[in-house]
């Protein structure tokens, strides 16, 4: 951690209540969760890499919340964070995730073919699709914890993997630190590659010390120290035509994403599926596994994207149900979440939203791709009706 003093050792000569952190302005699931009693019990553990409490904690308590989500305000730094720090993790996943419990099951199935419909989401309104996950490197630390030598490592690998990419998924590599500013920016702007981490949050902070970076990620700022040659995360890759996507080295070790314009998201979801399974076969020939188990699904660094670490999405124009009084009511009944169309630090400019999953623990790859298409279907068919004029009463859906 860039600006923390989390591996001092001597804070163990203060009383707990000492060092425990003042989360009295805090809005987010962490500081709902940690008690000085909880702190007590965790604070002197530390997972076989090194990674304390202190490490998962630090991200919640520098950003007491966020303008637009609920954050989780804590990440893992390897896989054993989740195991170690149970006592903090389980009631945040419990409470994040709709009450899934430290014996409940994870379900994963990434057979396109299970897919029903999709294919036809009306492009008039529906202007892109989007599959993305994370996945992890059995036996290197997260990107909050890992180091440079890992960094690389986890770079080499992940070239080494890609590159070996045929047919619709061969693609070329791109390192950042080989682009000029112009090429990155254009790459954001496409929404091909990660914001920059302009948040004046992050900039506040230590963001411009040697040997630092920062990550703004799903829950909030995390920190992941790595190169000193870059000031944020790292590299991506991308095949051909721009349709399948891989970045490296940004919150999670790998973020795989498949996304086209219009609304043929049966398309993205099915190049999403066979492209991410090739990938997992390939480091799991070469012995690197990625981090899953039964309970937690894919292990990833924020809490928030365990499961399937999935967030299927369009960016849909709703000008009309966008203003409707039960909008928001809407997209929680199906189960749905929105963003603006600049990533997630973004509140929608016009009447173009960023349209997802909210789910990613305890149903399916399939299941939640399923709510995106079926639930982005009813609510362009609500504004067609709401531009005529027409009353959307008798269309709102039951609670999925
Ligand atoms: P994620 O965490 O899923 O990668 P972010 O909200 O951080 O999502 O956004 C990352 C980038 O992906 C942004 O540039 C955003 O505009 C782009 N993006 C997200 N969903 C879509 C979509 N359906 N179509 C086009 N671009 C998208
Ligand atoms: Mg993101």
């Amino acid at each position: 951690m860039p600006f923390g003093n989390t591996h001092n050792k001597y804070k163990l000569n203060y009383k707990p209540e000492e060092e425990y952190p003042d989360l009295s302005k805090h809005n987010n699931h962490m500081a709902k969760v940690l008690t000085p009693d909880l702190y007590k019990k965790l604070r002197d553990k530390e997972t076989p890499s090194g990674f304390t409490l202190d490490d998962v904690i630090q991200t919640g308590v520098d950003n007491p919340g966020h303008p637009f989500i609920m954050t989780v305000g804590c990440v893992a730094g390897d896989e054993e964070s989740y195991v170690v720090f149970k006592d903090l993790f389980d009631p945040i996943i419990q409470d994040r995730h709709g009450g899934y419990k430290p014996t409940d099951k994870h379900k994963t199935d990434l057979n396109h073919e299970n897919l029903k419909g999709g294919d036809d989401l009306d492009p008039n309104y529906v202007l892109s699709s989007r599959v993305r996950t994370g996945r992890s490197i059995k036996g290197y630390t997260l990107p909050p914890h890992c180091s440079r030598g890992e960094r690389r490592a986890v770079e080499k690998l992940s070239v080494e993997a890609l590159n070996s990419l045929t047919g619709e998924f061969k693609g070329k590599y791109y390192p950042l630190k080989s682009m000029t500013e112009q090429e990155q920016q254009q790459l954001i702007d496409d929404h091909f590659l990660f914001d920059k981490p302009v948040s004046p949050l992050l900039l506040a902070s230590d963001i411009s010390r040697p040997g630092s970076a920062m990550v703004l990620a799903e829950s909030g700022a995390e920190m992941s120290p790595c190169d000193g040659e870059v000031l944020w995360p790292r590299d991506r890759m991308h095949n051909d035509n721009k349709s399948f996507l891989v970045w490296v080295n940004e919150e999670d070790h790998l973020r795989v994403i498949s996304m086209e314009k219009g609304g043929n998201m049966k398309e993205v979801f099915r190049r999403f599926c066979v492209g991410l399974q090739k990938i997992e076969e390939i480091f799991k020939k070469a012995g690197h596994p990625f981090m899953w188990n039964e309970h937690l699904g894919y292990v990833l660094t924020c809490p928030s994207n365990l499961g399937t670490g999935l967030r299927g999405g369009v960016h849909v124009k709703l000008a009309h149900l966008s203003k409707h009084p039960k909008f928001e009511e809407i997209l929680s009944r199906l189960r749905l979440q929105k963003r603006g169309t600049g990533g997630v630090d973004t509140a929608a400019v016009g009447s173009v939203f960023d349209v997802s999953n909210a789910d990613r623990l305890g149903s399916s790859e399939v299941e939640q791709v399923q709510l995106v298409v079926d639930g982005v279907k009813l609510m362009v068919e609500m504004e067609k009706k709401l531009e005529k004029g027409q009353s959307i009463d008798d269309m709102i859906p039951a609670q999925k």
